[in-house]
């Protein structure tokens, strides 16, 4: 199978003719091997318009989700993203292409381990993985010009609108464990934060003090 053939298809079909047009957002999906992000069984599939498994009960996105989120940031180049829920890492690389460091965090070890192997392994250098509970942000860091959150939570967490730059924006689905609507709230003062709704989703649950419990949320 030719990967970099699959891919531009993918980037047509399921990223452009579905009204993504963000020439960095394209031109990172065009860049980044998809397939190296699940296993090896599942290469075939991975340019497929489709979430896949990446074992522990987790997903990679859909394709078109990942380049809806990542316009949805209205990114320019240069800005420094936290991003929560790692998984299998190809967010992450989506938008290392374009800013200049993104800071994702992951709860589950084996999936930050294997995220961080494979971004290694094709070239992503300005990365920083955390293994921790992401509903409460990263306080150290902060703040960010955007915040992308690839799990479905029960409220918007208060930590990220703290962690937001002014000016910056947050992606987030919000609802019920097995459906959500994908928000994009922006900070646009200190106290003022404005919120639209962008499209019915499902993502699996967020997990942690500020998300679901362990037990609702599998
Ligand atoms: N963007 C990822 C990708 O492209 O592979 C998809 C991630 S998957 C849909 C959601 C991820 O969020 C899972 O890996 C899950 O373990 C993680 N997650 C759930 N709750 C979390 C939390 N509180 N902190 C950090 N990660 C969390």
């Amino acid at each position: 199978m030719d990967y970099a053939i699959a891919r531009r298809r993918m980037v047509e079909k399921q990223v452009l003719a579905r009204g993504i047009h963000a020439p960095l957002v394209i031109e990172a999906m065009k860049r980044v091997p998809r397939h190296r992000f699940v296993e090896e069984a599942l290469w075939a599939q991975s340019y497929g318009d489709h979430p896949l498994p990446i074992g522990e009960k987790q997903t990679i996105s859909q394709p078109y989700m990942v380049a809806l989120m990542t316009q949805a940031l209205e990114l320019k180049g240069g800005e420094r993203i936290l991003e929560i829920g790692t998984g299998s890492g190809y967010q992450t690389a989506i938008l290392a292409q374009i800013v200049s460091r993104v800071y994702s965090v992951e709860r589950i070890p084996a999936l930050a381990r294997r995220a961080r192997r494979v971004l290694d392994d094709i070239g992503c250098r300005n990365v920083n993985i955390k293994l921790s509970d992401g509903t409460i942000g990263w306080e150290n860091e902060a703040p960010f010009d955007g915040i992308v959150v690839t799990a479905g939570s029960p409220q918007v967490p208060p930590h990220y609108l703290e962690q937001l730059t002014i000016g910056g924006r947050l992606i987030i689905p919000v609802g019920g464990r097995g459906s959500q609507v994908l928000k994009r709230v922006i900070r646009h003062g200190r106290e003022d934060f404005r919120e639209e709704n962008l499209l019915d989703c499902r993502f699996v649950p967020l997990i942690g003090k500020d998300g679901w419990s362990e037990g609702e949320g599998r």
